[in-house]
């Protein structure tokens, strides 16, 4: 059994003509390919699975993941599952839904979406002061202070000064301020699948999960603050009726960025099943020795799954 996780699904959007989407064309074609191929896992082959272990009559089949519900989702993939009498898991980051902010990992995909990398990045190393970047990486900092300023495309740059060497804490004011300069809004409403949509999305049959608070690399999180992030968005999905059991994925996913806490602390919240990112199949064994750390592959590493 082949559970495929996807991001963004829409069509080419002028205002960000950099951004990195499968194309919603691409998608049905995908759809049809895993139809002809292996067959998609009904939702109640899916729930026996993962309370008696018993896998589906056929090898290979497939069920479909979409993390961080941009709306996307319910603008394009969930018209495309009810028309085929499909179903998929979507989980959701909660906080766009109590502060209305865009989260920084999406905001610099709309940043690199909207401008030209190398214009980006070299704006960005002008507003960038060594005190944001903590003492540990400085050092590194300076040795790779890109000073061949011809000699970069400026996206890959851009993407490690904010995810890698800016300290969290400064990261969404410089992102503020960098965006000020380029003179682009960030609208989160727009951006997200809305409440509503997500009730009537579960209503059709479509589960929802949770995708932590705030979306940060669990792993960096004492066990206090990883607490908040599961309880927290658990507590929100539930108290808008959008959850019958908890499902969880972890944020960036790869097996660094979780944590021994992290499994407890969904041990411990009653969560059914939880998702990583590693490329094999589901086996038999996976929901007894795996339960929160189940295997997903990327979209991409099927028939029509590139994006553009
Ligand atoms: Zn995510």
């Amino acid at each position: 059994m082949k559970s495929i996780m996807y991001h963004y699904v829409r069509e080419y959007d002028p205002v960000h003509p950099n951004f990195r989407f499968l194309d919603i064309e691409n998608f049905r074609r995908q759809l049809g390919y895993f139809d002809k191929n292996y067959g998609f896992v009904a939702q109640d082959e899916w729930q026996n699975y993962v309370a008696n272990g018993q896998m589906p009559d056929r090898d290979g089949k497939v069920f479909l993941t979409f993390d961080d519900a941009m709306s996307c989702h319910y603008d394009f993939v969930f018209p495309e599952l009810v028309k085929r009498g499909l179903w998929g898991i979507f989980y959701v980051p909660t906080s766009p839904y109590t502060n209305d902010l865009i989260l920084d990992v999406h905001r610099i995909h709309l940043l690199c979406g909207a401008i030209d990398g190398a214009e980006l990045f070299s704006e960005a190393m002008k507003l960038v002061d060594l005190e944001m970047i903590p003492d540990a990486k400085r050092k590194e900092f300076h040795e790779q202070t890109y000073t061949n300023q011809t000699n970069y495309e400026g996206v890959s740059e851009f993407k490690r000064l904010l995810n890698y060497f800016i300290d969290y804490e400064h990261r969404t004011g410089f992102i503020d301020v960098l965006s000020k300069v380029f003179d682009y809004e960030f609208s989160a409403s727009s951006f997200y699948v809305e409440e509503s949509q997500l009730q009537q999305m579960k209503n059709a049959g479509m589960i929802i999960g949770s995708h932590t608070v705030t979306h940060p690399v669990m792993s960096k999180l004492d066990k206090d603050d990883q607490y908040k992030e599961i309880h927290g968005s658990f507590e929100f999905l539930s108290a808008l009726g959008l959850i019958d059991h908890k499902t969880y994925c972890h944020p960036y996913g790869g097996f660094h960025t979780f944590d021994d806490n992290t499994i407890s602390l969904l041990d411990a919240e009653n969560v059914a099943y939880s998702f990583n990112v590693e490329y094999r199949d589901i086996k038999p064994n996976d929901i007894k020795t795996n339960r929160q750390s189940l295997p997903r592959f990327d979209c991409n590493l099927f028939e029509h799954g590139q994006a553009s």
